[in-house]
């Protein structure tokens, strides 16, 4: 009796197990596995895989996403994913820079990997005062940029995950149509600032592709965080360029060093905006720019706003 029992618990075992996989050893009825590299793909992930996805994201808010030590957690996700998105155009450092370096170390299969950047034409920081030229990796900063990130995602899910295609192409298609109204958004808004005040001051040079994009000009103090942030040089050359240019007010982002664009306003008696302005993260579940459309709007509410006054 007690042998009975014994083996139709392991049946029942067997049973269970089995259950729980398909031929190829992946579970096709549960999410598909998804890592990310910074908050604002995460974001899109969430937005477009919906619940057919389990995401683990990378670089979290507050950490920069130039430069990044991935924990053993990361590398564990990153071993087990079945589709990994990145933002390419150097954000992540590259093809030497920290992900590329984990994603060979754990042995990824490179069709698991997508970058979301192929279809935007880079543009260039540096290149002078003895600055070798680099990628600006800020595009997502665009919703133009945005739009085709999302597109690139979409169908990045339905080729890994065919069975469900149809319900990443319908989200994806909802989202998209509010990406497109923001861009239309921030062509009204920055044609509506008065054309003299059409100018956008950060501390990092992260605004290149959405000020070239609608019509503002840009200044900063530093291109890249990566660099040396608000060295005496630096400021000078703010304080220099702002002497010469009517400038109606400076930004600080959420993730710099404030103090170097203080030392600009203090010297130059420009105010600084009343709030931050947002460029390589969003804030943290809760916060009030916790995705990636709200710090769109976010964004252009305050260039919009501070630069009007
Ligand atoms: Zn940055």
């Amino acid at each position: 009796m007690r042998k009975l029992i014994l083996l139709s618990a392991i049946a029942v075992f067997l049973v269970l197990t089995a259950c729980g996989q398909s031929e190829s050893g992946s579970d096709k009825n549960g999410p598909l596995k998804v890592v990310t590299t910074f908050t604002i793909i995460e974001d899109l992930a969430r937005e477009i895989g919906g619940e057919d996805v389990e995401i683990h994201n990378l670089v979290p808010t507050g950490t920069d996403p130039h430069e990044y030590e991935p924990l053993p957690n990361d590398i564990k996700k990153t071993t087990d994913a079945d589709v990994l998105f990145y933002n390419g155009l150097n954000l992540e450092g590259g093809k030497s820079g920290w992900f590329f370096k984990m994603i060979d170390s754990v042995g990824q299969k490179e069709d698991n990997i997508f970058v979301l950047t192929d279809r935007v034409e880079p543009m260039y920081i540096g290149g002078k005062d003895g600055h070798e030229e680099e990628i600006n990796p800020h595009a997502f900063i665009d919703p133009a940029v945005g739009i085709k990130m999302a597109e690139d995602m979409r169908d990045a899910f339905m080729k890994k995950d065919p069975d469900r295609k149809e319900n990443y192409e319908e989200r994806a298609e909802k989202y998209i149509a509010k990406l497109k109204e923001i861009d239309q958004l921030y062509e009204e808004k920055i044609n509506a600032i008065p054309k003299e005040n059409r100018i956008l001051v950060t501390s990092e040079r992260a605004f290149q592709y959405m000020t070239s994009h609608y019509g503002l000009e840009e200044a900063y103090i530093w291109e890249i965080d990566t660099e040396e942030n608000g060295s005496p040089q630096q400021i000078k050359s703010l304080v220099e360029f702002i002497k010469e240019n009517k400038v109606p007010v400076l930004f600080i982002e959420s993730n710099v060093d404030a103090r170097p664009m203080e030392t600009v306003s203090k010297e130059t008696g420009v105010p600084i905006a009343d709030k931050p302005i947002y460029s390589d993260e969003i804030g943290e579940p809760g916060e009030e720019v916790d995705t990636y459309i709200k710090y769109l709007k976010y964004n252009i509410d305050l260039i919009y706003s501070e630069l009007s006054k």
